[in-house]
């Protein structure tokens, strides 16, 4: 076993983030060359067990590589173990996959956050020096601010979703973790680009994303999403945020407070539910056990289906399930389904219009510090709850690029700060970014 490994093995019996454990001879060279790298376990790498922390796909060996593992592997990553995740990529916190709940860094009883927990865990406690992840809600933007990671989610189509599990496609991105904003532009040169075996793949051009950090703030306009920051409970974490801001006004940048309509915002989630389970639901009809996965014994084609997904699936999986037929269901669709997806229609045009004078947009990534293992902490039905803990996921409606990095410390727990930008304005994005990191200097210390 190689050095690396030994304290990876050593890391994860505090994190219980890692699913297996990957040892390859490393052949490629060039932009990442020996990164040790982690991939979230929906991502296929060609005789690795791809469980998506799922009972159904516990024992799936992959037949072939995701674009994005050819993609590092080319590029000399040294891809070193699969990380769990929320049971197929559905929840937010990482106490859902089979393997059991993924401890945070910062303090072993609080969660890493979901669903691509093991791989912000790994990144946050700097065993790796990058992982992948899937992000349809939020899942690689919230546990990275958990975590004290960078998580990035590009704009929707720049990074290849060839060989990675669906969740819901017209949600899901494949993006990353690094331990600072310049690894994240360096990896969006390594995993970006048109995959013709994706046909939601983009031509836009790659840009050299390293070389283009160097902004001055002198005159630049930045959104601050004041409805997020205005319902979080957290006095130190406004407090922060606000300080910030005047950090960079002091810089020269132009801030402007920006709304939107707070029925749409309150109606985030449930649109969300409605449209990610919708699509789980018929993406995962495949998950049966005559084609994939653990197959259950039964007299015919019927009950080994039956069988296999009552078995293979735990019951928060089935309510999602139920809930998404419910949905699409003849009867409903059109009342439930049709009109999700029209309100998010209008959610996307009010975004849109929020951040057409700015480059960016601001907020806090969420308004809590990780929650304790067994806590139970939001009010379902508050704003602070329903808007500023999942704000995030308008960028999953929008597909606009969106990322967070850790930008300070409430009871010694890292918090995140999410920067979005414009379609395909990556670049804005990081150099903000690395604006903002060099300003306040973190550490990440634990
Ligand atoms: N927490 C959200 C969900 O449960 C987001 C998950 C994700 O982004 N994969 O669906």
């Amino acid at each position: 076993m190689s050095d690396n490994q030994k304290r990876l093995h050593e890391v994860n019996e505090k994190l219980n983030a890692i699913v297996s454990y990957v040892e390859l001879e490393t052949s490629g060279s060039g932009l990442i060359e020996n990164w040790d790298v982690a991939l979230k376990d929906n991502i296929n790498m060609k005789g690795t067990l791809t469980t998506a922390s799922c009972e159904l796909l516990s024992n799936h060996l992959s037949i072939y590589n995701a674009t994005v593992v050819d993609k590092l592997l080319a590029t000399g990553a040294n891809i070193c173990a699969k990380t769990s995740m929320d049971e197929l990529g559905m929840g937010g916190t990482n106490l859902s996959a089979i393997t059991g709940p993924v401890k945070n860094p910062y303090d072993l009883d609080r969660i890493s956050g979901g669903s691509s927990g093991g791989s912000a865990a790994l990144v946050g406690a700097h065993a790796v020096r990058a992982a992948l992840g899937t992000d349809t809600g939020d899942s690689i933007r919230k546990p990275a601010a958990y975590c004290g990671a960078v998580g990035v989610k590009p704009t929707y189509g720049r990074i290849s979703r060839y060989g990675v599990i669906p969740y819901a496609s017209s949600l899901d991105h494949v993006g990353y973790f690094t331990q600072n904003v310049e690894d994240a532009a360096v990896m969006l040169e390594v995993l970006a680009g048109r995959d013709d075996l994706d046909m939601t793949s983009s031509f836009e051009p790659v840009e050299n994303y390293a070389a283009l950090l160097d902004l001055d703030l002198k005159g630049k306009r930045i959104g601050v999403f004041k409805d997020v920051q205005d319902v979080i409970g957290n006095e130190s974490m406004r407090q922060q945020f606000a300080s910030l801001c005047e950090q960079l006004e002091a810089q020269g940048a132009i801030l402007v407070d920006k709304h939107m309509n707070v029925e749409l915002l309150r109606a985030m989630l449930p649109v969300y539910s409605v449209i990610s389970n919708s699509e789980a639901v018929a993406n995962h009809a495949n998950l049966d056990g005559v084609r994939y996965g653990k197959s259950q014994p039964g007299d015919d084609l019927e009950s080994i289906m039956k069988a296999t997904r009552s078995q293979g699936f735990s019951s928060m999986i089935k309510r999602r399930f139920v809930y998404g037929a419910y949905a699409l269901d003849d009867d409903n669709q059109e009342d439930v389904f049709n009109q999700a997806k029209r309100v998010r229609r209008m959610i996307v045009d009010a975004y849109a219009t929020m951040i057409e004078d700015v480059d960016i947009m601001l907020a806090c990534a969420s308004g809590v510090i990780a929650p304790k293992l067994n806590e139970n902490t939001h009010n379902e039905r508050s704003d602070e709850y329903l808007i500023a803990e999942n704000h995030m996921v308008i960028n999953n409606f929008t597909g606009y690029p969106s990322m967070t990095i850790p930008f300070g410390y409430v009871d010694d727990m890292p918090i995140g700060l999410n920067i979005s930008a414009k379609p395909f304005k990556e670049a804005t994005m990081f150099a903000y970014a690395k604006a903002i990191e060099t300003q306040i200097n973190w550490k990440g210390e634990f």
